[in-house]
């Protein structure tokens, strides 16, 4: 039967780390929603798309397919999976999320995965837009220091080149861009569970959460 969690909280939080975590442990599909906007965004600056003209944008989205196949992200055919994490796609996104028609077209394909299964959802909006009725709803915070840290690490992980402080400057615009915006907002949701990561291990958040779920 359908079981919805919502994970949703500003960059770096700790959302998908924990996800995964969780998903595995109780057999949920996990949907990276972050992914879905990335791969908007990289298409956008492949085929250099103006984002400020809603002709071209309303062409893009006709012209764009999206699957999911595990945690492989296919774009018209071609997993592009390594391509949406890179500075330059994040450099944008917030830019692309902000955009009316191309969070409708997302919604309307997170609504139609996450339907009638168990499935743990990570975002933005999942808990106040996308699934407001979710069995349950957690809101995953940090400081912007702890969580600059953090995806530095990734990167260093990943073979990216980046440095703290511009790591730092763009966690610091993405806040505000998604916080800002007029399209659904990145808020917690009223009945939404709020973590603090700051200073717990990704067991200790895992934990928690999973205590959540069984109740
Ligand atoms: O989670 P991730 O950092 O990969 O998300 C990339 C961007 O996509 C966010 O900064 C935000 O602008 C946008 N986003 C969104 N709504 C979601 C998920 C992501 O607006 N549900």
């Amino acid at each position: 039967s359908n079981f919805i969690v919502a994970v949703d909280g500003p960059a770096g939080s700790g959302k998908s780390t924990i996800s995964k975590l969780v998903a595995e442990k109780y057999k949920l599909t996990y949907l990276d929603t972050g992914a879905m906007y990335r791969m908007v965004a990289f298409y956008s600056l492949e085929k250099g798309v103006d984002l400020d003209n809603t002709a071209e944008v309303e062409l893009m989205l006709k012209n764009i397919n999206i699957d999911i196949d595990g945690d492989k992200f296919i774009l018209n055919g071609v997993d592009v999976s390594h391509e949406i994490r890179t500075p330059r796609v994040t450099s944008i996104v917030s830019k692309t999320a902000s955009i009316r028609s191309i969070r409708e077209k997302l919604v309307e394909l997170q609504r139609e995965i996450g339907s009638g299964k168990r499935v743990i959802l990570d975002g933005r909006d999942i808990g106040t837009v996308v699934f407001p009725n979710a069995h349950l709803k957690v809101f995953l915070v940090a400081s912007p220091e702890e969580r600059a840290k953090r995806r530095l690490k990734e990167y260093k992980e990943k073979g990216i080149k980046s440095d703290y402080n511009s790591v730092l400057e763009s966690i610091k615009e993405r806040d505000h861009i998604d916080s800002t915006r007029k399209e659904s907002p990145l808020k917690k949701a009223e009945d939404a569970i709020e973590v603090d990561t700051s200073f717990l291990s990704i067991k200790e958040v895992s934990d928690k959460i999973s205590a959540l779920v069984r109740e």
